[in-house]
C-alpha cells in the first residue's frame, strides 16, 4: 500500500529513541517535528542525531521541522498530573513554583507571563490545554481574598492537566512581539543544526514572516519558513502571509479558541485551497487522533477528520501528543497511513484546471502533468534544482508518483512535506546526458523505475540552474537504454 499525503509526527518522550524513530519511519512518517516549547537544547540535539541516524539506517529521506514556540502563555511544571474536576479552583501565581495540589479541590500553578494576570477581570474565561479545560476568573489581582499577583479560577469541566500546557485568554490582547528572545536563540540552534523547516507560531501579518526570514538569513540559513495560522488576524491577512511564507500550518489547537470553533473546518478548507493554488505545502494539525494518546483505537470522527483533510487537499497531516507523549505512537502513524491510503482511492486527482500559466517553467510543469495523464505513464521524474518544479507538478495532484531528483541533499529533505513527491536521490552536477545516465542507472538499480514502463521526465539543460527547466522527455525502454549507454561511451 502506498500513500501520497505526508505524515508529520511530533517527537517527545514517548518517541525519542533511535529505535522508536526508526519504527515510525517504517510506519510511514515523512518528517518529524521538534517542538521548541518543550525540551532543552541537549534534548533536541540528541533527538536530531537519532533522526539522522534512523534516516541513514533505513535509507529513507526524512525532513525535520523545528516549531518555534512564540509568545505562548503556558503554565509551569507540575509536581504531577492534575485530575481536575468541575468546581475545583486553580490559583495562578507570578512566582516560579512547581505546581502543586493544595487540598482535595485546590491547585496552585505558575505562569510564564505573569504580567497578564493584572489584565484579567472577574468572569473572564481562561482556556487550558488547547481549550480542553475551560475556567472562569473568580478573583482578579488585588482582590481582598488573595495575595498580590495571583488570580484564582473556577474549573468548569473535568480533565487532566500536565506540565507546561498552553493557556488562552480569548478576551485579552497581549500586544507582544511574535518572536521572543528565546525564539531567536532557538532559530540560531535550528540554522546551526541544519533543520529543513521552521514554523513560526502566532503569526499575525506578513511582517512577522519577513522578520523571521531576515533573522534566518542573517544567521546564514536557508530553511523553509512556515507560518502557523492560529490567530484571527492571520486568517484575515492570509494572502500576504502566504506570499511571504514557504508554506503554512492550520494550527487548529489555538485557532479553535481564537475564532468560534465551528469556523475551524471552513477556515481549514479555505487555507488548503489557497496554499494549493500557490503550490506551497500546507499541514493540517492538532487533535487528529487525540483519543489515541491513551487508546489503541481512534474514534470514527477522528478517522473522518483525517480523511476529510486528505480530500480537502492537505499536503500533510500531523500528530502532536499522540506521538510525543502518547501510549501508541506507532499505532497512531499506522492508523493515519491506512486512513490516507484508503481515502486516496477516491482522491480528486487533477484537481486544478490546466489553465494558462504566466511563466515558462510553470507552463512546462503543467504540460508534463497533462501529458502524463493522457499517456497513463507510471511516474513523473523531475530533475529539480530548488525543488520548485516538483512543487508545481504536485499542485496538479497527478495520479502517478512524482520522483524528484536533485543535485542537493538539502532540497530532498525539503520535499518531504510536499504531497505526492518522492525525493529520490541526488546526482552530482554534470551534463544533462550524464545526469540522465545516473538517473536511469540508480532508478533501475533501486527498482524505482522499470524498463518495461513509461515515464515522463522534466529537466533543464544546462542542469543545476534554478528556473532553467526547458524540456519534457518521454522515457520508454528505448530512451532508457539510450541514456544508460551514454556514460559507457564516454568511459571508453
Ligand atoms: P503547540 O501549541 O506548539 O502545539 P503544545 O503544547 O500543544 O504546543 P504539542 O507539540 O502539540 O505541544 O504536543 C502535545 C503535548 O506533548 C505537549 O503539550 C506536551 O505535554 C507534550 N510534549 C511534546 N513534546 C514534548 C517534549 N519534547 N518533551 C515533553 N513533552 C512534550
Ligand atoms: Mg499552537
Ligand atoms: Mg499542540
Amino acid at each position: 500500500m502506498k500513500k501520497r499525503t505526508k505524515i508529520l509526527a511530533t517527537i517527545g518522550p514517548a518517541s525519542d529513541s533511535l529505535q522508536m524513530i526508526t519504527q515510525l519511519i517504517y510506519a510511514g512518517v515523512n518528517l518529524f517535528r521538534l517542538n521548541f516549547s518543550h525540551g532543552s537544547y541537549e534534548y533536541h540535539t540528541q533527538v536530531l542525531k537519532n533522526i539522522r541516524e534512523a534516516s541513514q539506517n533505513t535509507g529513507l529521506v526524512v525532513g525535520v521541522l523545528q516549531d518555534i514556540s512564540g509568545p505562548k502563555i503556558r503554565i509551569g511544571e507540575l509536581e504531577k498530573n492534575f485530575e481536575l474536576k468541575k468546581n475545583d479552583t486553580i490559583t495562578f501565581v507570578a512566582e516560579n513554583i512547581i505546581g502543586r495540589q493544595l487540598d482535595a479541590h485546590n491547585y496552585e500553578v505558575s505562569i510564564n507571563y505573569p504580567q497578564i494576570l493584572s489584565k484579567l477581570h472577574v468572569g473572564d474565561y481562561i482556556y487550558l490545554y488547547d481549550g480542553i479545560i475551560r475556567t472562569k476568573v473568580l478573583t482578579p489581582q488585588g482582590h481582598p481574598s488573595c495575595k498580590d499577583s495571583t488570580v484564582s479560577v473556577l474549573v468548569e469541566n473535568s480533565g487532566t492537566l500536565s506540565s507546561k500546557k498552553g493557556i488562552n485568554f480569548p478576551n485579552t490582547r497581549l500586544g507582544v512581539e511574535v518572536l521572543t528572545q528565546k525564539d531567536m536563540d532557538d532559530m540560531h540552534w535550528g540554522v546551526e543544526n541544519g533543520v529543513d523547516f521552521m514554523a513560526i507560531s502566532f503569526v499575525q501579518n506578513e511582517q512577522d514572516m519577513l522578520q523571521a526570514r531576515e533573522i534566518i538569513k542573517d544567521l546564514g540559513g536557508d530553511q523553509m519558513l512556515l507560518a502557523k495560522i492560529e490567530k484571527f488576524d492571520a486568517v484575515e491577512n492570509i494572502d500576504a502571509i502566504l506570499q511571504a511564507s514557504d508554506g503554512i500550518m492550520v494550527a487548529r489547537g489555538d485557532l479553535g479558541i481564537e475564532v468560534p470553533y465551528y469556523e475551524v473546518p471552513s477556515i481549514q478548507k479555505m487555507l488548503i485551497q489557497k496554499a494549493n493554488a500557490a503550490s506551497k505545502p500546507i499541514i493540517t494539525a492538532t487533535q487528529m487522533l487525540l483519543s489515541m494518546t491513551h487508546s489503541p483505537r481512534a474514534s470514527r470522527a477522528e478517522i473522518s477528520d483525517i480523511a476529510n483533510a486528505v480530500l480537502d487537499g492537505t499536503d500533510a497531516v500531523m500528530l502532536s501528543e499522540e506521538s510525543a507523549v502518547g501510549e501508541y505512537p506507532i499505532l497512531a502513524v499506522q492508523t493515519m497511513f491506512e486512513t490516507i491510503a484508503q481515502t486516496e482511492k477516491l482522491y480528486p486527482y487533477y484537481r486544478f484546471d490546466f489553465t494558462q500559466e504566466d511563466d515558462v517553467t510553470s507552463a512546462i510543469d503543467k504540460s508534463a502533468v497533462r501529458l502524463s495523464k493522457e499517456l497513463h505513464v507510471s511516474g513523473i521524474l523531475t530533475l529539480t534544482n530548488s525543488g520548485s518544479s516538483a512543487k508545481k507538478i504536485a499542485k496538479y495532484r497527478p495520479s502517478m508518483p512524482i520522483y524528484a531528483i536533485t543535485h542537493d541533499e538539502r532540497v530532498r529533505a525539503k520535499l518531504t512535506l510536499t504531497w505526492g513527491v518522492i525525493p529520490l536521490f541526488s546526482v552530482t552536477k554534470g551534463s544533462l546526458g550524464q545526469s540522465l545516465n545516473k538517473v536511469i542507472e540508480k532508478g533501475l538499480e533501486s527498482r524505482v523505475i522499470d524498463l518495461k514502463k513509461t515515464y515522463i521526465l522534466t529537466a533543464g539543460d544546462p542542469t543545476g540552474v534554478s528556473g532553467s527547466i526547458n524540456m519534457i522527455r518521454l522515457l520508454r525502454e528505448q530512451e532508457m537504454l539510450f541514456f544508460q549507454s551514454i556514460n559507457q561511451k564516454s568511459n571508453v
